[in-house]
């Protein structure tokens, strides 16, 4: 159905479909074990993150995907660097 020309008005005379909405990235992965608290030995194939500073503790995760996930995670729990604005 084509826009109507108030909607035409309300976006700015742009058409067409809307841009596909952002995927979710917090859905959680579904392996056993992935993004434990990691304790003890490193389970078969996961890799342990541990962020210094962070104050996510260390965790394992099961694939590449998971381990970007878990150290951007960390990453965001970590206190702000810099700090050289005087
Ligand atoms: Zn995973």
């Amino acid at each position: 159905m084509p826009a109507t020309k108030a909607q035409l008005q309300w976006n700015g005379g742009k058409a067409g479909k809307a841009p596909a909405s952002t995927p979710s990235t917090s859905s959680r992965c579904r392996v056993e074990k992935c993004g434990q608290v990691g304790r003890g030995p490193v389970p078969d194939g996961f890799t342990r993150v541990r962020v210094k500073g962070s104050s996510e503790p260390a965790r394992d995760y099961c694939s590449p995907y998971c381990t970007h996930f878990g150290t951007a995670l960390a990453e965001l729990r970590s206190p702000a660097e810099g700090g050289d604005r005087g």
